[in-house]
């Protein structure tokens, strides 16, 4: 069952140059209990969608049609009041970018968690410190430390006491934003193992952001790859991964090492993505894939189902891609 439908969002940033189509007609829903990855490049929109989601748009960010339904309730057009009241932080939480650097490096760790549980809910002080006790417990980190300042926390503390944080008022999404880009590979571990056990337990929903397919085969259910501000393949992680519809997917996957392969260089994309104040007319990845013929630099590729499953590309080629081996060899 979903519990959040994006529909055909569409966010730009505008500019002295005009706007600059970050989020472009994007579809997805994640489901109750289960965790959506976001993946793509740098620049390909992951960000910006996500602070769409929750209306933290920068001053020059605008909103030009599309909805966000959550149980039932459209979210844009929800009066600001209401959704700061309601929905962010309540039901919908954010873990950002670069958390090691969320936490107020002046107060202490435990009495921010605390502030941000009175800041939206109706409870007592100690009713406050006290869930940030079990929060900490939950995430790992020992609760005689809720008096200790960021600095005396290691990395790895740092970012279980954010997801505390994203915790504190029983979200029903967290949107998890690069969680542990910064990290080292053997906290990542770690971070990644806890929040998917807790996700577990606490039967949340996320999207995961990342621009890493290994955390999202670790993580997650399902994946939306996106492209220039575009959803170009959208499936569970199984179908996406093991056969990609979309020359941009497949090249992703392809460009991860594996360890069984015989030893070969890692193989990147050829191109840059490209800038969307002018994106290329037709579908956006004409000018990067090998398969670009007049159909592509013409016509926009609708969104579409191949093979079932809610496995849906956005490519005229797709059936050849899943048939025709590497594209990417041709
Ligand atoms: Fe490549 Fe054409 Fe598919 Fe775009 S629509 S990804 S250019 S084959």
């Amino acid at each position: 069952m979903a519990l959040l439908e994006v529909r055909d969002l569409k966010m730009y940033y505008r500019t002295a140059r005009g706007h600059v189509r970050a989020v472009d007609s994007v579809s997805f829903e994640i489901e109750k209990g289960k965790a959506l990855g976001i993946a793509g490049e740098s620049g390909c929109g992951k960000t910006s969608m996500a602070s769409a989601l929750l209306r933290l748009l920068p001053s020059n960010g605008e909103y030009h049609g599309g909805s966000v339904v959550m149980d039932g309730k459209e979210l844009l057009t929800m009066a600001e009041e209401q959704f700061r009241k309601d929905i962010r932080w309540k039901r919908i939480s954010m873990i950002f970018q670069g958390a090691m650097n969320a936490l107020n490096p002046v107060h202490r760790v435990g009495e921010q968690i605390v502030e941000a549980i009175l800041h939206h809910e109706d409870v007592s002080r100690e009713e406050a410190i006290k869930r940030t006790h079990d929060l900490f417990a939950l995430v790992g980190i020992n609760p005689k430390r809720f008096s200790e300042y960021p600095h005396e926390f290691s990395g790895g503390m740092k970012q279980r006491a954010v997801i505390a944080m994203a915790l504190a008022c029983h979200p029903d999404l967290i949107i998890a934003d690069e969680p542990t880009t910064a990290l080292d590979v053997m906290v990542q571990a770690q971070i990644l193992k806890a929040i998917t056990e807790l996700r577990q337990r606490l039967n949340l929903s996320m999207m995961l952001i990342t621009h890493d397919l290994s955390v999202i085969a670790q993580t997650c259910d399902s994946v939306v790859i996106m492209y220039a501000g575009k959803v170009v393949e959208y499936g569970s992680v199984m179908d996406v991964y093991v056969n990609p519809a979309h020359p941009y997917a497949m090249g992703l996957v392809r460009s991860f090492p594996n360890i069984k392969a015989e030893r070969t260089t890692v193989r990147s994309l050829p191109g840059f993505p490209p800038n969307l104040l002018a994106p290329p007319p037709g579908c956006r990845f004409h000018p990067r894939c090998p398969l670009a013929d007049d159909e592509c630099r013409q016509v926009e590729p609708p969104v579409r189902e191949i093979g079932g499953n809610k496995h849906m590309v956005a490519c005229h080629k797709a059936e050849i891609v899943q048939q025709g081996g590497d594209v990417w060899q041709r």
